[in-house]
């Protein structure tokens, strides 16, 4: 399942670049393993839709029946437009309006992921004024470290999300003050690009002692929520296009102690949609520097602002040349005015020159979710590659 270039080469024709393009047959691949994987163990996997919320991926995936895991109110009604089911929608967010929980109670959703003693107590009231229980998870804070770039860790004290250990008490007397919730899981999310698998085994074993807590006061959990943050190959996509999901779930198995009947939700972003896209741009100018030679490509940080916001890596190729004769170096850059809009650094390519169609490789998770139109640019267009 490697890059079709000729197919690429062809819609260069078609469509003006920059654009995605969103490999429909590497993401069922991905689709069905994950569901393979996931299915061993009876573990239910939700979609993260801010990984990218594409209609057409969207409703590919809820084809799966996967749930949802929104951040915000309009990932809800977006997940159930395009077949989410709301029994199987979770919304987390340090942050969540008036509004928002009003389309989390309106939709009944499975759950709400609460992050600080006063979002229980205005869900509680929001609840209340609509006659509705709703059922919530505590996002709760295990300080365990993701070992990932420190914009994307989320699982330390020092971060904003989730409920810390020393508010629990506090958190039990809310609940009991609280008629219209119902507490019903435990969530946890320790940051995003993981590759370092050990970090899910710590979550694991802080898990079981946080579960321990609960138990000894008498409180019945029916699910737990580990959260994402699966890693991708950014480096070689394509030997390994689909990430290993048993090897993923096989920790879980091993280091979390369920209790009876206890169910466990994951909710997995990158990895199920960050290998299966790909941004399509062309070579506008060569410029040669006095220590580097400046490849301009038409696309920016306005169509993929990782490199710019987390120094991250993403593999970049000169599909117009063979790659055997690669022996040159360039930094790719985009046309922003703004230093950081740099795709990579001496990057090794074949010679190439203006006209040539570049991809950056592995860019369907966080890459046209955070597209924006700074310096008035067009968002651009996705083409669907079927298989
Ligand atoms: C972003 C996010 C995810 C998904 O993260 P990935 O790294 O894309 O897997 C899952 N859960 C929560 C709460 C998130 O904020």
């Amino acid at each position: 399942m490697e890059l079709n270039r000729d197919y690429i080469l062809q819609k260069v024709e078609q469509y003006p670049t920059p654009f995605y393009l969103y490999r429909m047959d590497l993401l069922t691949a991905t689709l069905d393993a994950c569901k393979n994987a996931a299915d061993k163990y009876n573990y239910k996997v939700h979609y993260a839709l801010k990984a990218n919320s594409d209609s057409h991926v969207l409703s590919t995936i809820s084809s799966y029946g996967f749930g949802a895991d929104c951040v915000s109110g309009q990932e809800i009604l977006t997940a159930i437009e395009n077949g989410f089911s709301p029994n199987h929608t979770a919304f987390a967010g340090v942050g969540k309006t008036d509004e928002e929980i009003n389309i989390g109670l309106d939709t009944e959703i499975f759950t709400f992921n609460c992050e600080s003693i006063q979002e229980i107590e205005v869900i509680n009231e929001l609840a209340e004024k609509k006659g509705k229980i709703a059922r919530i998870a505590l996002r709760i804070n295990p300080n365990v470290n993701a070992n990932t770039h420190k914009y994307i860790t989320t699982g330390l004290e020092e971060n904003k999300f989730g409920i810390n250990r020393w508010e629990f008490e506090t958190i039990l007397k809310t609940l009991e003050q609280c008629q219209n919730i119902k507490l019903t899981g435990l969530h946890f999310h320790i940051g995003s690009q993981i590759v370092d698998l050990s970090a899910y085994r710590s979550l694991c074993l802080r898990v079981n002692e946080i579960q321990q807590w609960f138990i000894e006061h008498r409180i019945l959990l029916e699910h737990i929520n580990v959260g994402g943050g699966l890693g991708i190959d950014y480096y070689q996509p394509d030997l390994n296009p689909i990430v290993d999901f048993e090897g993923f779930f096989a920790i879980f198995n091993d280091f979390l102690e369920l209790q009876p009947h206890q169910e466990l939700h994951f909710e997995l972003g990158r990895a199920l949609v960050g290998t299966m896209g790909e941004l399509i741009t062309k070579v506008l100018y060569i410029k040669n520097g006095q220590r580097t030679n400046f490849a301009i490509v038409d696309a920016g940080m306005t169509e993929l602002i990782r490199p710019a916001l987390y120094q991250a890596y993403h593999k970049i190729e000169n599909i117009s040349k063979s790659t055997h004769n690669a022996d040159e170096f360039y930094d790719v850059v985009g046309p922003i005015c703004e230093s950081s809009d740099c795709f990579g650094k001496r990057v090794k390519l074949p010679q190439t020159e203006r006209g040539d169609i570049v991809a950056i490789r592995c860019a369907g998770a966080y890459g046209q979710v955070m597209a924006n139109q700074y310096n008035l640019r067009k968002i651009p267009e996705v083409v669907y590659y079927e298989g």
